[in-house]
């Protein structure tokens, strides 16, 4: 084979396949955004066709011939078109070992299941979904077998978001979050809560949307590569570095939640627009790990928009947005508001002190959901039971319990760490920025981000899927990852805001 000629010839067939994964993504941001009511079944043909499609031309024989060919010839290739072949080889095994039926089979019951979970969950009645979950909890552990593992069958479904780590790992992690960051909620709950009668209410949702798309604009956030848009759940896609949208969604009574959704949904879409030119149009084109990808939306979110510098800076912008209801407000009180922490029920509502514990709950249950240790029947019990231990809360009902999430109904075990862990990366992220960006914080205050995107531009977006997250990150900061800088944050942070002298 002709090197050359082989990897035009990759390049193209993968070109197709982006373009069509990229053409999904759109017609899904489309359904979520703007597409009528009506238009979801013609929708959902057009979804499974092009899907179709993606998998035939990415399965094909003759791509696989060509990276293996092209793979046992690697020390001839440079050493960019040398990852590009393995990434790609990486993917192209996997989905080589799920037989077609059973993929037909998985995503039948993924849709099935999605229904009768938004019903059981409005009537907050586990017994519903129950029958479901069992038949998704015992095709998930067949995936895990057809996938191949060595340890835990939950490694297997692990490494569709987070390659390159083994559940192990992720316990160890946990074990130590789980201890320090109840040790910190507890201490809290002693503290007693500030007082913030302003933040009532209620706030104009246009200015809202306004002042939204402002701090987007300051964060370098390119909206000539992007757009922000309203749905019900806040996300961001991308379908090229050239075109990374958000989305964000409004509510009178809750002054944050719009700002720190596009903060948090920009933070994802800076690091799509940040990934290489040359590997537009490849599979590379992406973040190494979900975890990595939530590192940049959390660390703009909470590192930064959830800061005191942030706020010095911005309060006085906001005053103009809302006239007359933030003038005796100070940047000190705005931080307060931000940062306030009490254990909750629902996961997507809770602070950075008790989200992680969240997340340990979810996942100490799907490892034994996927090890067989645990019944799907016994999940309400011992979700209930998981979030007392955790967060010293009885649970009223399963739609604040274990029904409140769409992750298990769509099949999806494995996902949950990666929030967890994405906090970790952020932190250990933010720490090396700070030690080699002189006046990080100083230009914070000023509203000029330039320094800290230039940073995370170099350091983490523009080596897409080139490198392993544990690479990326050990590159970035000289260390594997470790909870200690996120659990002294946590501590540095909320120490000072709720005077626990630690
Ligand atoms: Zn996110």
């Amino acid at each position: 084979m002709n090197i050359n000629a082989g990897l035009q010839d990759l390049r193209h067939r993968l070109g197709e396949v982006s373009d069509i994964h990229n053409a999904i993504a759109l017609l899904q941001w489309d359904q979520e955004t703007y597409m009528p009511p009506k238009g979801a079944e013609a929708r959902s043909w057009q979804l499974a066709t092009l899907s179709a499609l993606e998998h035939r031309l990415f399965t094909a024989e003759r791509l696989g011939e060509l990276l293996r060919e092209l793979h046992e010839r690697a020390d001839a290739l440079d050493a960019a078109d040398a990852v590009l072949v393995e990434v790609a080889l990486y993917d192209y095994d996997r989905a080589l070992k799920l037989p077609e039926d059973f993929v037909h089979t998985f995503a039948a019951e993924q849709s099935k299941a999605l229904a009768v979970w938004v019903d059981a969950r409005q009537a907050s009645d586990f017994g519903m979904f129950r029958p479901n979950l069992e038949r998704l909890v015992a095709l998930a552990r067949q995936r895990a077998e057809y996938l191949g593992y060595v340890d835990s069958p939950y490694d297997a479904l692990l490494a569709d978001y987070e390659r390159g780590m083994t559940s192990a790992e992720v316990k160890r992690l946990f074990t130590e979050l789980a201890a320090r960051q109840s040790n910190l909620v507890e201490r809290i709950a002693a503290a007693g809560q500030p007082e913030l009668p302003w933040l009532t209410g209620p706030w104009d949702e246009s200015a809202q949307w306004a002042f939204s798309l402002r701090v987007l604009k300051d964060m370098g956030y390119d909206f000539e590569a992007g757009r922000q848009d309203s749905s019900v759940h806040p996300f961001s896609v991308h379908f090229d570095t050239l075109d990374a949208r958000v989305t964000t969604r409004a509510a009178k009574d809750a002054l944050f939640s719009c700002l720190m959704s596009s903060i948090h949904e920009g933070g994802h879409a800076l690091y799509m627009q940040g990934h290489a030119e040359r590997d537009r149009r490849t599979l590379l084109c992406d973040a190494p790990s979900l975890a990595m990808h939530e590192s940049q939306s959390r660390m703009w979110e909470n590192v930064i928009g959830r800061s005191l510098p942030f706020w010095r800076h911005y309060l006085p912008v906001m005053r103009d947005f809302f006239p007359g209801q933030l003038d005796t407000v100070t940047p000190e009180e705005v931080y307060a508001a931000v940062n306030l922490a009490k254990p909750s029920l629902i996961r997507v509502d809770a602070d950075e002190c008790t989200y992680n514990l969240h997340i340990i709950i979810r996942f100490e249950l799907e490892v034994a959901l996927i090890e067989g240790s645990l019944d799907p029947s016994s999940v309400p019990e011992a979700w209930n039971s998981k979030v007392r231990e955790y967060l010293g809360l009885e649970v009223p009902d399963d739609a604040r319990g274990c029904l409140q999430d769409i992750h298990w109904a769509h099949g999806a075990f494995g996902y949950f760490p990666t929030y967890a862990l994405g906090n970790l990366y952020a932190a250990q992220l933010f720490n090396a920025m700070l030690e080699q960006v002189p006046g990080l914080w100083e230009s914070v205050e000023q509203g000029d981000f330039r320094p800290m995107l230039a940073w995370l531009r170099t350091n983490v977006h523009v080596h897409g899927r080139r490198k392993l997250a544990r690479e990326l990150l050990r590159d970035a900061t000289g260390a594997d990852l470790s909870p200690e800088p996120y659990i002294a944050y946590l501590n540095h942070k909320f120490g000072a805001l709720y005077s626990l002298g630690i």
